[in-house]
């Protein structure tokens, strides 16, 4: 096993991710911009480097320094957390090749799912439903009227380096085609540098249904079942259950799977997520995350186990203790992301957090880096608390989960507190019946 492990990460997800270490008896080294100096990953940790200033091109994101901070430290392994440079191949690659331990899948199993069009090919031939579409990328206009015509309008052109939901174009016509592509292709090059796009069926009202997997990359693979992110505002998840209300037993267990079976197939190592659209009890493969993701708690509420735990263990050459058959999944977990943002703007609120209090108690999970006296830095994600409630049932979470919202105190900055205790008074939400449009329709009910 590692003795010291280099989390290339901040705020909450560096703190999970120290904690876990620090049940296992391995040291921690953080790594910070000078604008986290006061940070509790950075407090927490055994060790700390200032890898640079705040923006996270120059610190978070600066690999040569976070490399020289591995190597100074005498860290054995890097676990790069969300976001940064989870999903970055080359960083995957230049970890190894200076001696240490990525603690994340191969590089190439990177690549492969970075790549949206290569991503969808690979889960075609492993065996997982795609959305209907192009044959990989689309090269001109006259095949796209061909492709659009053949899977029927309307149609989504969407970028094969896309992330974060931009790069994306309906055309609901014939008429619209031509200046939708052209816009993509254009949007997709300023913001990825690669103008390639390919063109998908556009689901009118699918959910967004995702599931976890564990693998050891020697044959063993096991899944924490399904995770239901269908409520999201402008592609940014906000709250996420498991399980999801929508899936029955048997749908749950032919998506597992299937899912088991393609990473198996793929050879995979590590946590890993396999996100589908899910439309008249049909699956649709959209892409899979090679990482942790933030939502990984409420699998670990609802299986008992720990994610990051398994994730450096298989990294650290172990094989996977689990098996499909030991997996026991218990009532139900909702995630609020509470963001340092006004609840009805959503204009980013960093500053000084006055008064800090977590709620607590039985079924209450809090992942956040914030006390009383820290400022929020404006440069980063706006994300500042994860409040992760687990219940025996649905409704039982749902009470807990209103209970926890009102004792949990942030003051001196907005926080998005105040719409997810509107959110979880709705019908709708309590009767578990929305789809992935439904947040932004109650968001301009409620907000006008
Ligand atoms: P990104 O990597 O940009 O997040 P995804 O392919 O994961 O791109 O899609 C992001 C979101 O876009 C999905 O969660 C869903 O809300 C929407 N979306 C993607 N593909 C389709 C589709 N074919 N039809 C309708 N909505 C889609």
């Amino acid at each position: 096993m590692f003795e010291k492990i280099l989390i290339a990460n901040r705020g909450e997800i560096a703190l999970r991710i120290h904690r876990a270490c620090r049940e296992m008896g391995i040291e921690t080294v953080a790594v910070h911009s000078t604008a986290d100096e006061d940070a509790m990953h950075v407090r927490l940790a055994d060790e700390s480097v200032c890898i640079g200033p705040p923006p996270s091109r120059d610190s978070y994101l600066n690999v040569a320094a976070i490399l020289s901070a591995a190597t100074i430290t005498g860290a054995d392994a890097i676990h790069p957390g969300v976001g940064f440079l989870a999903e970055n191949a080359d960083f995957a690659a230049m970890v190894a090749e200076h001696g240490f331990v990525f603690i994340g899948p191969e590089p190439a199993h990177i690549a492969l799912m970075g790549d949206k069009v290569t991503a969808k090919e690979a889960a075609q031939e492993l065996g997982l439903p795609v959305v209907p579409g192009s044959d990989g990328a689309i090269n001109s206009e006259a095949q796209a009227r061909e492709t659009a015509l053949s899977i029927g309008y309307p149609v989504l052109i969407k970028a094969a380096a896309g992330g974060g939901g931009r790069g994306m174009k309906i055309a609901h016509n014939a008429e619209q085609l031509p200046g939708q592509l052209k816009t993509a292709r254009a949007e997709a090059k300023a913001s990825f540098a690669n103008d390639q796009v390919y063109l998908e069926k556009f689901l009118a009202t699918p959910r967004h249904i995702e599931v976890q997997v564990l693998a050891d990359g020697k044959g063993n693979v096991i899944h924490l079942g399904e995770r239901d992110c269908s409520l999201q505002r402008r592609f940014q998840k906000l709250v996420e259950e498991a399980p999801s209300p929508a899936l029955n037993a048997d749908e749950r267990d032919t998506v597992g799977r299937l899912v088991v079976e393609a990473v198996e197939k793929l050879g995979y190592r590590s946590a890993g997520t396999v996100e589908f659209l899910y439309e008249n009890g049909e699956f649709y493969f959209i892409e899979m995350n090679t990482r942790l993701q933030v939502e990984h708690p409420i699998s670990e509420a609802i299986t008992g186990v720990d994610l990051v735990r398994e994730q450096i263990r298989v990294a650290a050459g172990v094989s996977l203790g689990l098996r499909q058959q030991d997996i026991a999944f218990t009532g139900h977990a909702i995630e609020c992301r509470i963001n340092a943002e006004d609840p009805f703007t959503f204009t980013p609120s960093p500053g000084t957090v006055s008064d800090y209090h977590a709620p607590g108690g039985l079924g209450v999970r809090v992942d956040s880096g914030l006390y009383a006296g820290y400022t929020v830095p404006p440069h980063y994600d706006s994300l500042i608390a994860k409040l992760i409630v687990h219940g025996q049932t649905r409704n039982e979470c749902l009470m807990r989960l209103r209970r926890a919202l009102e004792e949990f105190v942030i003051d001196g900055i907005a926080t998005t507190i105040p719409l997810h205790q509107q959110l979880i008074g709705d019908n709708d939400f309590i009767n578990g019946e929305y789809d992935i449009n439904w947040l932004e329709g109650f968001l301009s009910r409620t907000q006008g």
